[in-house]
């Protein structure tokens, strides 16, 4: 064995030892924040570090509530190749004149935040402070749907992608990625102009079959909606073809080269992910727009329970093959959240609540799942309305008051962003059931548009104060609090 990989390995020991003893000296969680594009990661993570730095008011975190945290800063992140949160670049949009929403997960992420904090226990107040240090790790929820890649070969794949796209609820997404492969045969010699026109037709109905016309959720390779920093590679550069009946394909065709890039994806993009990133996740939120599948229709309710199976089924340990060949997550607590709640007035969030509750059970059941403890909830990260009523005729109607984003339109009224306007969004039922099979308003659609943020309030001291949330205090206390104790 050469000289140097001796001193590799034991640079390798010396390093180990070295986690070790810092991990003895202030122990660590780390926390996944995940949910599909828009779902309001960005936001949340925002918020939640806001709040424990600036001493938020939480009531319903216990340390918080009990006086208990001393201190709560930020520190070098461990992982050094991982791209840092832009923790303070995000929380500058909030609070400029006028304030904005900040720019959304495109990749992963991570932020390291320490809590020192005084025990609940008497022996261990004695000893004094108590540290410990949360990693916050950000990534985009629609990598997980890649999961069920790494156990299916080109050719299965292929079919139901191609299948799929031939659904009723898809098929104006797909129109022109439609016709594109009815026109190709896959057995013709490989051509690479052709494979990148292919992938970008498929691409451009997967991002259309998201949009909010449409709302679906899944829709794998994941990382085709989320590049990241793989944008443009050749292990993007594939798409599904119709096999046309045929078994087998020549050497150097183009079947045989997306088939190729196909496999490069799992092996060089998914499986580094979940063994590298995934698997050592202690917690996880994930993040869920309930609201707008909720608009988008009965496909997209039906597409979001699907997400959802899929999603719960990466973190399904024990009887899961690919789990105990490959990674074995050891995630003990996960919580769920749908997001966006200040969309609703507060009547009807627990109804939100019962809505995701029901179409976690339905996912549970189906991903015949062991594992974590899962726990529901709604909230806002960052509540951009108020509450308040309107008068119709003889009804009380109770409304949400907020700054509409510019060009957001209820009706014929396209907004400037300047004022503020009371919307009546509509009841959210009281029977969740109703919600998950094709149920409307007897206004037709929920009404939801986007809110600006709300304006910041400076603080004596410096600084901003956080924002006004809705149940952030309980997320926080579900994810961390018996941690803290
Ligand atoms: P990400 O793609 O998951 O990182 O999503 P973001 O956190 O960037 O959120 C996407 C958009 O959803 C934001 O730009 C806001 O318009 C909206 N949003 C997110 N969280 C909230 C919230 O708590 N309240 C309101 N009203 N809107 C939110």
């Amino acid at each position: 064995m050469p000289l140097s990989t001796y001193t590799q390995a034991a640079g390798d020991a010396v390093r180990n030892v070295g986690d070790v003893a810092s991990g003895l000296a202030t122990p660590r969680l780390r926390l996944g924040v995940t949910g599909l594009a828009r779902s309001g990661k960005t936001v949340f993570i925002t918020a939640l570090v806001h709040n424990l730095i600036a001493s938020g008011r939480l009531p319903f975190f216990d340390a918080g509530a009990e006086g208990r945290l001393i201190r709560v800063y930020l520190e070098p992140q461990p992982d050094e190749i991982v791209p840092r949160f832009e923790y303070e670049r995000h929380l500058a949009d909030l609070t400029a004149e006028p304030p904005t929403w900040p720019e959304s997960t495109r990749q992963i992420s991570q932020l390291r935040l320490t809590l020192e904090y005084a025990s609940t226990r008497f022996w261990k107040r004695q000893l004094g402070r108590e540290r410990l240090h949360i990693d916050i790790v950000d990534y985009p929820g629609e990598w997980l749907l890649d999961l069920p890649l790494l156990q299916r070969d080109y050719a299965s794949w292929a079919r139901d992608a191609v299948a799929q796209a031939r659904e009723a609820d898809r098929e104006a997404a797909a129109k022109d990625w439609n016709t594109a492969l009815g026109e190709i045969d896959p057995a013709e010699p490989a051509d690479e102009a052709l494979a990148a026109k292919l992938a970008d037709l498929f691409k451009t109905y997967l991002r259309e079959a998201r949009s909010d016309q449409y709302a679906l959720s899944t829709l794998p390779p994941g990382r085709f909606l989320m590049p990241g920093d793989l944008a443009g590679s050749p292990a993007l550069t594939f798409a599904p073809l119709d096999a046309k009946g045929a078994d087998s394909f020549p050497r150097g065709s183009l079947w045989s080269l997306m088939e190729r890039r196909y496999e490069a994806y799992k092996t060089y993009v998914v499986r580094p992910f979940f063994r590298d990133h995934f698997a050592r996740l202690d917690r996880q939120v994930v993040l869920i727009d309930v609201l707008a599948a909720l608009n988008g229709g009965p496909a997209a309710v039906a597409d979001l329970e699907r997400a959802m199976t899929e999603i719960l089924e990466c973190f399904r340990t024990g009887a899961n093959n690919l789990w105990s060949n490959l990674f074995a997550p050891r995630i003990d607590r996960i919580a769920l959240a749908a997001t966006k709640a200040d969309h609703l007035h507060h009547e009807s969030h627990d109804r939100l609540e019962a809505i995701l509750s029901l179409l976690t059970d339905k996912a549970l059941a189906r991903a015949r799942y062991r594992g974590a403890d899962v726990n529901v909830l709604a909230l806002a990260a960052i509540r951009a309305t108020q509450e308040g009523e309107a008068k119709r005729g003889t009804q009380t109607l109770p409304c949400i008051v907020g700054y509409p984003l510019k060009g957001e339109k209820i009706g014929r009224r396209i907004f400037d962003g300047n004022e503020p306007f009371a919307i009546f969004p509509g009841d959210l039922p009281e029977d969740p059931k109703k919600a998950l099979s094709g149920w409307q308003t007897e206004h037709g659609n929920m009404r939801f548009v986007r809110f600006r943020p709300p304006d910041p309030v400076q603080l004596p001291s410096g600084g901003v104060a956080p924002f006004p949330n809705i149940r952030l205090d309980r997320a926080i206390q579900t994810l961390i609090g018996d941690r803290l104790a």
